[in-house]
């Protein structure tokens, strides 16, 4: 991953410079490959509906090319931080849909740079984020709480297999943690965790601008993981996945161990013969790729070879899926911490759009997980909402 923070000045002047205003990540038409009639429509053609914070605030500047301008603007010194700024910076999502439309440009990492440039300036945050960054520094988790649950209690905490549970998993969504142990046990792995070794990955901290917490955090983690023997680290939450795959090497270098998401690991062992799910489940079920392990992480077809060989289960597709897939309005849990009645929107469109193709929508990552049932209960829909893994344990009929 680009490492924003470290953009000079001139390549700042140059990302700028490269932008042709053409519109495309956030409104008119797709960009079309010069050799669209050899490709299948879902490669070239992007969705009419595409940066969901235009799609709610439909100003401009609340977009991957506004934002992107703002960014250049604050860097060159021809603007100031102010309040309207810093809602347009953190009312982005960080879905990357921009990204995805605007290869070379890069329009999110500008957003995230001015989020640390707006940290730097030393500019009153929103108050929800100020928050998190507090309990994480405090108690090593994004909720505050001074103690963590024993959510795995009889798991060794030493091991070369460790699975890495994450804020959501171990304080809102435990029945992730549990299924995510319980199958992997069943596939014969030896798996251990960390307990209250566990602090937050730290990446809403990174998400946010605050670098600095982001490190220690990071740091932390590592030194933790090392001491307990890891050769590869397990992840259920895409949010701590990219933190561990991309972002912790992005600033140590390679790391002592393999990082996989527990979706990829599925995949693996269903093809080995070592997991297999004997229950029917008759389910007509649809997927939702979570922003950091789809567009950001690059994968798609894992969490779909899954659920094609649950038996029982049937995959029908949603409007937007796949790279065009929409965030579910966690947004890593900044828009949804800070700016609530935005994230429950988006999140509304997204279930409906889920509703439109079945009764069951899973995703493969524990914060997703926790925002979208939250909103069903919230929005009363008649729609069940699976974490891969919990569907997987009820699959095979396993204890959790
Ligand atoms: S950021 Fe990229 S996609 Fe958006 S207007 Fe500029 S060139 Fe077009
Ligand atoms: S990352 Fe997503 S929300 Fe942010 S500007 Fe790009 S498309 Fe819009």
């Amino acid at each position: 991953m680009t490492d924003y923070s470290r953009w000079t000045l001139e390549e700042f002047k140059e990302s700028l410079d490269l932008c042709l205003n053409c519109g495309a990540c956030y409104a008119r038409g797709p960009i079309v490959p010069h050799n669209w009639r050899e490709l299948p429509p879902h490669e070239w053609s992007s969705p009419l509906r595409k940066c969901p914070s235009f799609e709610h605030y439909r100003f401009r500047a609340y977009t991957g090319v506004g934002r992107l301008t703002l960014a250049a603007l604050v860097f060159l010194g021809r603007t100031e931080i102010n309040e309207d700024l810093i809602k347009v910076a953190y009312t982005c999502t960080s879905c990357s849909v921009c990204n995805e439309i605007c290869r070379t440009h890069q329009p999110l990492y500008a957003i995230l740079a001015l989020r640390e440039e707006v940290v730097r300036s030393g500019a009153r945050r929103p108050e929800a984020l100020d928050e998190m960054e507090k309990n994480m520094e405090a108690f090593g988790n994004i909720m505050g709480a001074k103690k963590a649950p024993e959510i795995l209690g009889e798991i060794p905490r030493k091991g070369e297999d460790i699975y890495f549970a994450g804020c959501n998993a171990r304080f809102r969504k435990p029945q992730t943690a549990r299924a995510t142990a319980a199958v992997l046990k069943a596939a014969g792995l030896d798996l251990a965790h960390l307990g209250r070794e566990e602090r937050c990955c730290g990446f809403a901290a990174k998400q946010g601008g605050n670098r600095e917490l982001f490190e220690k955090l990071a740091r932390e983690n590592i030194k933790t993981m090392k001491r307990a023997g890891a050769k590869r680290v397990i992840l259920s939450c895409a949010h701590c996945y990219q933190a561990w795959k991309k972002d912790y090497p992005m600033v140590f270098g390679d790391l002592p161990f393999e990082v996989v998401h527990v979706a990829e690991l599925l995949a693996q062992l269903m093809d080995q013969g070592k997991l297999k799910p004997g229950r029917k489940m008759k389910k007509t079920v649809t997927y939702h790729d979570p922003c950091f392990l789809g567009r950001h992480g690059k994968i798609y077809d894992a969490p779909r070879e899954v659920l094609r060989n649950i038996p029982g289960i049937e995959l029908n597709e949603m409007e937007r899926y796949s790279n065009w897939s929409c965030c579910c309005g966690s947004g890593a849990k900044i828009s949804s911490s800070c700016y609530p009645d935005f994230g429950a929107v988006v999140a509304k469109e997204r279930l409906l759009e889920g509703k439109a193709a079945a009764n069951t929508i899973v995703t493969a990552c524990t914060t997703c997980f926790q925002h979208m049932s939250t909103s069903v209960a919230r929005e009363k829909m008649d729609l069940h909402v699976y974490d891969l893994p919990v569907l997987m344990a009820e699959a095979m009929g396993v204890e959790f």
